[in-house]
């Protein structure tokens, strides 16, 4: 993967003048040295991230529209959120499952609106610092589109919990894991895997983005995700005992 994504020449069919790999245009005649990818489909490029990571991230870097980035994190802050309202054992302070998830829903746009674009910033800001060569838009679409397997998390997992746990998935006394001890294991095990998974499609969008190496790449995906779920929770610390 390192070698083509590092040096591949792309040479212009019109006046053969060897073009960087990621040129849009020929530097010298203008002519098109790609295809055109205009906007980013949403179903389609989330279903490719999946499939094929690399080539979902070129095409992503291609785009001249990151479209969704800012969709995708709102979406993803609900995770988080749900993530970190079970981290804090709040279910003791809610009435009911009801107040949980109207609050888990409320305060997940306002992480998803506030705290991601700031970790995407964050990441673009680590990348740079490395010699990444993407711009923001671009680093703003590998990190958010990188976030697909939370999304998976939100939409597939996060309902089981709340049907198999209710109220208790977020209490401390009982605990979740004292209710049903297989079920509890079983679906922390899938979320944590959807979260290496975006670790891993973190790190493989900044090979492919950012023509950085794919060792250092992974610390950045490490210190990309790591940076939405610490500040999340200090977030929610900070501010859910008091509101
Ligand atoms: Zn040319």
């Amino acid at each position: 993967m390192a070698a083509n994504v590092k040096t591949t020449a792309l040479t212009c069919t019109v006046c053969g003048l060897e073009n960087d790999s990621f040129s849009v245009k020929c530097s010298a005649c203008g002519s098109f040295l790609q295809n055109r990818i205009p906007n980013i489909d949403l179903f389609d490029m989330l279903w490719k991230v999946i499939e094929s990571p690399s080539k979902a991230f070129r095409e992503i870097v291609f785009a001249e529209h990151k479209n969704f980035w800012f969709a995708l994190m709102v979406i993803n802050g609900i995770f988080i959120s749900f993530t970190s309202k079970w981290l804090m054992k709040i279910g003791d302070r809610y009435e009911n499952l009801l107040d949980i998830i109207i609050r888990s829903l409320l305060d997940g746009m306002a992480y998803g609106i506030l705290i991601l674009p700031l970790c995407g910033l964050f990441y673009h800001l680590t990348v740079k610092a490395l010699s990444g060569k993407a711009n923001l838009r671009s680093s703003l679409g590998i990190f958010s589109f990188s976030l697909t397997p939370l999304l998976v998390a939100l939409v597939v997992f996060v309902p089981i919990d709340l049907l198999t746990f209710g109220q208790f998935l977020f209490t401390a006394n009982p605990d979740p894991y004292v209710i049903k001890p297989a079920s509890f294991i079983a679906l922390v095990a899938v979320k944590s895997a959807c979260v290496v998974w975006s670790i891993v499609l973190l790190a493989v969008g900044t090979t492919i983005g950012h023509r950085i190496p794919m060792a250092t790449s992974i610390a950045v995906g490490i210190a990309g995700i790591g940076c939405i779920i610490g500040v999340s929770y200090i977030v929610s610390g900070l501010f859910g005992i008091h509101l």
